[in-house]
């Protein structure tokens, strides 16, 4: 069956887009941890980030770090922290998080809520301080 992830790559259902190429997708996680918390993921449906093979696997993290700058320009923060869980969703993904402390990084907390409007206007301000 195709991943939640797969049906946002389609067009299938919405998501608050970042940043796109032919090879991956950025957008916003729905139920953030922090303002400007983005999902980064291959278009190529891999479970397991670490079967995703060479170079594919390496430009993941290139895209991620634009990605990363973006989020930087936009949302306060020290520094945007990256995790890859996984458990949730079988579609690789890098989570990258804006943090100031350790504790805002903790999955277990409650998520945040944004309205529509609120997403699409950080979404469309982190896509436009992103350099490719
Ligand atoms: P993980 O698989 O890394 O444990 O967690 C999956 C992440 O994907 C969660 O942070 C969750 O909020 C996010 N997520 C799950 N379904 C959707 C969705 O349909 N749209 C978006 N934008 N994020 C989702």
């Amino acid at each position: 069956m195709a991943s939640i992830f797969l049906k946002i790559i389609n067009g299938e259902i919405p998501a608050y887009k970042v940043a796109e190429n032919e090879n991956f997708l950025a957008f916003l996680d729905i139920n953030p941890l922090a303002e400007g918390h983005t999902l980064v993921i291959p278009k190529k449906e891999v479970d397991y980030i670490f079967d995703i093979e060479d170079p594919l696997y390496t430009e993941l993290f290139v895209f991620a770090k634009k990605v990363a700058k973006g989020i930087k320009a936009v949302v306060p923060c020290k520094k945007v922290g990256v995790t890859v869980i996984g458990l949730e969703v079988a579609h690789a993904h890098i989570h990258l998080i804006p943090i100031n402390t350790i504790y805002d990084i903790d999955f277990s907390k409650t998520k945040l809520k944004f309205s529509p409007e609120e997403f699409k206007a950080t979404a469309q301000a982190i896509a436009g301080h992103i350099k490719f």
